[in-house]
């Protein structure tokens, strides 16, 4: 017998015949003799018509209406998959963010979890009731309703399962597993059958929205066994593991992409001290986060280029920030470009093999992709490119890596 937590992405609770089938599988669990807690998003489309709506009643909106809107999908599917349950006589009942209770902070569209009181689910296990909870929503101290951002379903599943100390779990999604690229853009990308923490982080970060960045962080640090796995299919998925779990690293082990940049350049800007302390110091004032970011040398000490990357959605305000700084810095053109994508490899082996950055821009030159910008850490290099060439990119890095399935 188990502790599972098992969570069911949009697409798998789309319909009411997939409501029905998921219920059918939760059933196999208990029938194992397993406790069991679910968490299901909402029905998928569901949630970007909900942004829909705020947005047409009103552009600049309070965040706490928002998420009262937004949070409303998972009320939906909640209240539909304990009524299947049901009706293959499983007990099973609905919980709501507040009703658990979730606790979050109060960064209403972006609220972190706290802490989750679940003695009340716990000791409905023992009368083997199933907790069918609402992902993505949580409550905060002055007893508003939050929600965790897009894709929050994950973290919510993975909080869940740290504070019910639950041995595993899985995250039911329309893939059957962590692939070494997105299998939607690349045909030959494999199913892995393992990734550790420290990649699948990376991965997610960097724009694999398989899982959710925070999901991820959290299963680490409570060390959640995690899996992804096919809702539709019953295949075994991929877990992902300590580091000491995997015998022998992958150099590379998968290929992502993020369209959620946009590139600045700020064209001949003085090339004296304390000019990136104005520029990154100023954008930092107004929240906007700057991720790549390079830097030539000037050739007569005066003045040089400066190009760095924010959030695509921040473009706005970040110029809005710039242009009051033009003159402060000497700058002759600030210059945004919202059609780059940013494009990473990731994998633990590349702290121990050389060559690894070479591989990927000679992979890039032999298909005329000029790179922009490029970042490194300790197992993951990242390049700026122009956003025609996304599909292009991933594809040939994928082959170079020697990544695709036979
Ligand atoms: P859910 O609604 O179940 O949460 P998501 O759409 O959030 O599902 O995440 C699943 C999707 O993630 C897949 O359909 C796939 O296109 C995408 N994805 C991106 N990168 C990867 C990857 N490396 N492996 C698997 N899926 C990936
Ligand atoms: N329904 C929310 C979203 O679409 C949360 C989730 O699905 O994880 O982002
Ligand atoms: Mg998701």
């Amino acid at each position: 017998m188990a502790r599972l937590v098992m969570k069911f992405g949009g697409t798998s609770v789309g319909t009411v015949e997939r409501i029905k089938n998921i219920a059918e599988k939760v059933k196999r669990e208990v029938d194992a003799g397993n406790d069991v807690a679910v968490v299901v998003s909402a029905m998928s489309g569901d949630t970007n018509r909900l942004i829909d709506l705020v947005s047409d009643v009103s552009s600049i909106h309070d965040a706490r209406e928002y998420d009262v809107v937004v949070s409303s999908g998972e009320q939906v599917t909640i209240g539909l998959l304990s009524l299947a349950l049901q009706g293959l006589g499983v007990s099973a009942r609905s919980w709501l963010g507040w009703q658990v209770p979730v606790h979050t902070n109060s960064i209403h569209g972006a609220a972190r979890i706290e802490d989750i009181q679940c003695e009340e689910i716990i000791k409905r296990f023992a009368d083997k009731q199933v907790a069918v909870c609402a992902g993505f929503q949580g409550i905060a101290d002055d007893n508003r309703i939050t929600t965790l951002g897009r894709g929050g379903s994950d973290t919510s599943a993975v909080a869940l399962a740290a504070a019910l100390k639950a041995d595993r779990c899985d995250i039911y999604t329309d893939v059957d597993g962590i692939y070494t690229a997105d299998p939607r853009i690349a045909t030959k990308a494999a199913k892995l059958d393992k990734i550790t923490y420290e990649e699948m982080l990376e991965l997610a970060s960097l724009g694999a929205k398989v899982l959710q960045t925070r999901s991820v962080e959290m299963a680490m640090k409570h060390r959640v066994k995690l899996q992804v796995l096919s809702s539709f299919e019953d295949l075994p998925g991929t877990m992902v593991v300590d580091e000491d779990d995997i015998l022998e690293h992958q150099v590379v082990s998968g290929v992502t992409y993020t369209r959620d940049e946009a590139k600045v350049t700020l064209q001949q800007v003085a090339d004296k001290p304390g000019v990136a302390a104005l520029v990154f110091g100023a954008l930092a004032d107004a929240h906007v986060n700057v991720d790549m970011i390079v830097q030539n040398v000037s050739e007569d000490g005066k003045a040089t280029d400066m190009t760095f990357t924010v959030g695509r959605m921040d473009i706005d305000r970040a110029m809005d920030v710039l242009e009051k700084l033009k003159d402060d810095v000497n700058c002759k053109a600030i210059v945004p470009d919202p059609n780059v994508v940013k494009v990473s490899i990731v994998g633990m082996g590349m702290r121990s093999h050389a060559g690894v950055a070479q591989t990927m821009f000679t992979a890039l030159a032999e298909k005329g992709i000029n790179i922009q910008v490029i970042s490194t850490s300790e197992i993951k290099v990242s390049v700026l490119l122009a956003e025609e060439y996304t599909e292009l990119a991933v594809r040939t890095l994928h082959s170079a890596f020697e990544l695709d399935a036979p």
